[in-house]
């Protein structure tokens, strides 16, 4: 029988989307699946940082926002300093927004679209992939699995070990337009009250989106930091359109994100960083590889899907390990660090450099010199000191 396409999709996220674009403009036909309808709501802050425009290979101006070029800091709802750069950091958006329009843009490259159509099972063999939906039968000579934290792509083939999950909160809120113009360049972050987590407030052109997020085994102190965070922003709530949550799964450590004729991408393949919980970046750039990689296994240059695996390991895990890391540090000494980006320059260009991609996390250990060495085991001790404070703010907070 003849394949319905070369490549399925599972899931129309920004990992399958941006798949799909590459694919088609490769001249290899794709076909995804969504269980849900277009636009459609999800649960996410919606912060691109700067990076991102290098990743993305068309113009998403139509669908941001705002552009930030300010951080509003607070540590213990105190401590309060604002740091603004010269250049964009980050740009907000809504997602139903983001993801229709990355979504058309895989449309409008050829790609065939069912949405609405959830995927219940799937079976590989030598000669392809069979997708069962709700719906129907397909067949395809490749199946991507960008279908989200709690991927069944990923269970179905065993491509879901070793990953931490971490847990954020999202809400909608309206508020007076003094305070959406006063603070439509401005996102305001509080770290270093909630181990191992942080609350933010990012500005969208008619909202706040306000969210938390940290460790799955703290979700139930979050509500209580999530009211206090609010009170300590001064941002008068209108209305809470929408407050939800969702898992975030953090790849501990390197692992196989292929399978036969299968590859996983975004959320799917648990790339979310652990130190801010940004995971759009790491969906679209693993989206493009998995696009890059069955383009050279069809052309023949690949005999397997294998180097797939090879590059997510070599070319984003190092930094999503790094920023684990850095994440441990930072609870560790959250003080400090927060007062190092107040004062030093040095810092706090290092912190926009990031959030504009001229600097990696697998950069921060070399920026010791010759104390490098010391960078591991300093990390261990950081993740023991983030552990005993985790236990001490569920204990007592
Ligand atoms: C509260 C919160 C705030 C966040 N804020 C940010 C942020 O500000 N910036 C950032 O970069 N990241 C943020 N993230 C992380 C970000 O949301 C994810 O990393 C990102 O959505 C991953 O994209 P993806 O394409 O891999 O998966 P998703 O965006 O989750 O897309 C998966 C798609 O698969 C579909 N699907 C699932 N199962 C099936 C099935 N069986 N059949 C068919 N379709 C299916 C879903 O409907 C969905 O459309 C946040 C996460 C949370 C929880």
């Amino acid at each position: 029988m003849d394949p319905d396409a070369d490549v399925i999709i599972s899931g129309a996220g920004p990992a399958g989307t941006i798949a799909a674009w590459h694919l088609q403009k490769s001249g290899i036909r794709t076909l995804i699946f969504d269980k849900s309808s277009f636009p459609r709501y999800k649960v996410c802050g919606a912060g691109l940082t700067h990076k991102i425009l290098s990743v993305i290979p068309f113009d998403i101006s139509p669908v941001i926002h705002t552009t930030i070029r300010s951080f509003r800091f607070s540590s213990g709802f105190t401590d309060v300093f604002t740091r603004t750069s010269e250049f964009p950091l980050m740009y907000c958006t809504m997602r139903d927004e983001l993801d229709a329009f990355l979504l058309a843009k895989a449309e409008e490259a050829g790609a065939k679209i069912m949405t609405d159509e959830k995927v219940i099972e799937l079976k590989q063999d030598d000669k392809g992939v069979m997708v069962k939906t709700a719906k129907g039968e397909y067949r395809s000579m490749f199946l991507i699995g960008a279908d989200g934290a709690s991927s069944r792509v990923a269970r179905t083939f065993g491509l879901n070990s070793s990953i931490e999950w971490g847990i954020a909160w999202e809400a909608e809120v309206t508020s007076t337009p003094e305070m959406i113009q006063q603070y439509k360049d401005t996102v305001f972050l509080d770290w270093g009250t909630f181990p191992g987590g942080y609350a933010w407030i990012f500005p969208k052109k008619d909202h706040f989106s306000i969210g938390i997020g940290g460790p799955a085994h703290m979700a139930k102190k979050m509500p209580a930091y999530y009211e206090k965070f609010l009170v300590s922003a001064g941002i008068p709530v209108s209305e809470t359109i929408s407050n939800r949550s969702h898992p975030l799964p953090v790849r501990t450590r390197q692992a196989v994100f292929h399978s036969g004729r299968t590859l996983i991408a975004g959320d799917a393949a648990g790339l979310t960083d652990a130190l801010t919980g940004e995971g759009i970046f790491w969906a679209v750039k693993s989206g493009m590889m998995a696009a890059e990689v069955i383009r050279q296994r069809m052309d023949g240059e690949i005999s397997d899907l294998a180097l797939y695996s090879g590059r997510i390991n070599s070319e984003i895990l190092p930094e999503l390990l790094e920023a684990k890391n850095i994440g441990a540090l930072f609870n560790a000494i959250p003080l400090r660090i927060h007062h190092w980006v107040r004062d030093s320059e040095r810092v706090w260009r290092a912190f926009q450099k990031v959030l504009r991609g001229e600097r990696t996390f697998t950069d921060v250990p070399r920026a010791f010199g010759k104390w490098q060495p010391l960078w591991k085991p300093v990390c261990m001790l950081a993740y023991v000191i983030q552990i005993l404070k985790e236990k001490k703010y569920m204990n007592h907070a």
